[in-house]
């Protein structure tokens, strides 16, 4: 029979072995969401465009500091929209380092994606390799603001004027994110934003076009709902991308608490910083000192003189119950539908690939406890 101390150690072993996860959905008090669903019983709007999705639209421009705001029901619809609305066609140029909708986009309007390498420090597309890519087919470049790091947005801005392209920025990662002149979310023509679970701002599902003028958000909104304009008007062959009351509601709570979500990452940061930053082989990316940024993810780049490779110090965070992410690996430009196209050839990705080959996202979330954290950092110090 096993004794009350024994019983005591094996709980206390269980807890002390609880996984611990790349990201936990950052989740307010369920109390909190109730008045919300009553209103929703009550009034019996679900969906089209009913109080709170229009509540939550305007709320998200006020807090993100932009002009106009459609909301969807996830990012990868608010992409495909997104290159619909400004009737984009033939190459456009992207990184192979996002997750695989930046490229599927794409490929579901018929567009052919033209990969660029990235930039050594921030992982973002280069905008001195995007030049040699353009072609007279191309119409548009799409960056992602990867980790929620900005792209050298003038950089692009100035070539995208010189070749008169449209640039659509995959902002999935950038919610929140400030540079000097404000939200980040202001450049280029369209930026598209996710609220998936796993982001920093989540509405179980969703997304969401940021665009700077009200005709284009009318497009938009157009786009979103079959392509009406009233009740016996199709003007376009439009998508069902509309955000639910019940997803709206939410994000309306969300951002209630997303203040109190954002600091707490900003202290998980930099704690993983401070640890880290002597480990030999152990490289910390983008440093965003006192910027606005979403301290979305914490990638570190696992280099030739660390004690192990990237995959044996993945393995051993899991044989330890810590579920870190090669994020991104393999890159986009790897996968079965794109691998045969010229620009994705290992030749012209030297930098994504070496990126992806050293890349890992430790866990990050408003709900990670200091000794959770702790436990991480410990494998990477000592393996
Ligand atoms: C999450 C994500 C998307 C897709 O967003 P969903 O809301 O999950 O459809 C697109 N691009 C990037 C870079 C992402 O991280």
């Amino acid at each position: 029979m096993k004794s009350l101390a024994d019983i005591k150690l094996a709980s206390a072993n269980k807890s002390m072995n609880k996984p611990i996860y790349v990201t936990q959905p950052y989740l307010p008090p369920l109390a909190e969401f109730i008045p919300y669903l009553e209103k929703i019983w009550d009034n019996k709007i679900l969906t089209n465009g009913g109080p709170f999705h229009q509540q939550l639209e305007q709320a998200l421009c006020d807090y993100l500091g932009v002009k106009h705001l459609a909301l969807f029901t996830n990012g990868t619809i608010a992409l495909v929209t997104a290159l619909q609305a400004l009737r984009i066609s033939g190459e456009v140029i992207t990184t192979p380092y996002s997750f695989v909708a930046t490229a599927h986009s794409l490929l579901w309007n018929g567009i052919k994606p033209v990969f660029v390498d990235v930039d050594p420090n921030t992982l973002n597309l280069d905008p001195a390799r995007i030049e040699v890519a353009i072609t007279p087919h191309t119409t548009a470049i799409m960056p992602v603001h990867v980790y929620g790091h900005p792209c050298d947005v003038n950089a692009i801005q100035k070539i995208a004027d010189n070749y008169n392209l449209k640039v659509i920025y995959d902002a999935a990662h950038a919610f929140g994110v400030q540079d000097e002149g404000g939200s980040v979310l202001r450049h280029g023509d369209l930026s598209v934003l996710s609220f998936h679970a796993t982001k920093v701002f989540n509405t179980f599902e969703g997304g969401a076009i940021i665009c700077p003028d009200a005709k284009t958000k009318q497009r938009i909104d157009h786009l979103k709902n079959f392509g009406f304009v009233d009740e016996v008007t199709v003007v376009a062959p439009g998508i069902n991308g509309k955000m639910s009351e019940i997803n709206a509601a939410f994000g309306l709570l969300q951002l209630k608490h997303i203040d109190g979500a954002l600091a707490r990452r900003k202290e998980i940061d930099a704690t993983y910083r401070q640890q880290l930053v002597g480990v030999k082989g152990i490289r910390c990316l983008n440093d965003a000192g006192e910027k606005l940024v979403n301290h979305a993810y914490f990638p570190i780049l696992v280099q030739p003189d660390y004690t192990q490779s990237r995959d044996a110090l993945y393995q051993k965070l899991k044989d330890h119950g810590i579920y870190a992410r090669r994020y991104f690996y393999p890159l986009i430009s790897d996968f079965p539908m794109y691998r045969s196209m010229p620009s994705a050839q290992h030749a012209n990705l030297r930098v994504a690939n070496d990126a992806s080959s050293k890349v890992l996202c430790l866990p990050i979330y408003p709900a990670l406890r200091p000794h959770e954290q702790q436990r991480v950092i410990d494998i990477i110090q000592g393996a």
